[in-house]
């Protein structure tokens, strides 16, 4: 991690409400190319809030918010901002959302195509080296019903990677697999990681955080409570509240 680099993210007194609800306070966060940030924290915490919000999913109330160069503003006024960020930010959430009537392939190929504006012998080529590369290339002419948890989930990450995104959000990728079919996604994802992908992973799975991530940052009713280094989060977690955390997923 190279400190001095211009971050891809960066986050400024960022405060998010849903009606009177506050559910992200006061957020600073500066995240630099290549990059692996882990986000941590209970059920309600603020997580996947707090990356819907990067890629502007969710609108936030005030801070301010840059994303590769482009300024998204409090309240949604930033529309052109907010469409260049959804092509450069790729996003793979619990459930697979592969689009049940399309094929693996046609899932892969449909954004490039209509989005990029890549021709469909392009797309086809680029979505055939992908899903190689998360190892489903067998599976390109089925459609996503006929497919595993794991595969379903792999091909997102290929429809992902289509287009060629600058900074990848994952909201708990394996959450809803069975537990035989995570190893095959963390590991899809490890190789990313390897490749220099910027990455902002939230995820319950210890293991793996501690072995992908440059970062944990631990976040607490909205709150980035501590953050650090997966060895100093997870071996001398300096706040309570961290610490009992970790005491009950640990
Ligand atoms: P986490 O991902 O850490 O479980 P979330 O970011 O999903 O937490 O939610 C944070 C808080 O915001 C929770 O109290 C949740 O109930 C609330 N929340 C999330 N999405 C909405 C929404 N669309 N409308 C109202 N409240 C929401
Ligand atoms: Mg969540």
């Amino acid at each position: 991690m190279t400190s001095t680099q211009t971050p891809i993210v960066r986050m400024q007194k960022l405060h998010k409400h849903f009606g009177s609800l506050h559910v992200l306070k006061d957020i600073d966060l500066e995240i630099v190319p290549g990059e692996v940030v882990v986000v941590i924290g209970a059920s309600g915490s603020g997580k996947s809030t707090l990356i819907r919000c990067i890629n502007g999913l969710e609108e936030f109330q005030s801070g301010s918010l840059d994303v590769d160069g482009n300024t998204l503003l409090p309240n949604g006024k930033s529309s052109q901002a907010l469409q260049t960020i959804r092509t450069e930010v790729g996003m793979v959430f619990q459930q697979f959302n592969l689009f049940p009537h399309l094929s693996v392939l046609d899932n892969v190929t449909l954004a490039p195509m209509k989005v990029r504006g890549w021709s469909r012998q392009d797309a086809e080529e680029t979505a055939k080296r992908l899903l190689d590369r998360v190892g489903i290339a067998d599976q390109a002419n089925k459609y996503p019903s006929q497919l595993s948890g794991g595969q379903q989930q792999r091909v997102a990450l290929a429809r992902a990677l289509a287009m060629e995104p600058r900074l990848m959000l994952f909201d708990e990728p394996t959450s809803a697999l069975d537990p035989e079919m995570i190893g095959e996604v963390l590991d899809a994802m490890r190789e990313l990681a390897k490749e220099g992908m910027t990455m902002v992973i939230v995820t319950h799975e210890m293991g793996f955080a501690r072995e992908v991530a440059d970062r944990i940052i631990f976040i607490h009713k909205g709150e980035i409570a501590e953050q650090g280094t997966p060895e100093q989060l997870f071996d001398s977690p300096q706040h309570e509240r961290t610490q009992s955390f970790l005491a009950r997923v640990l």
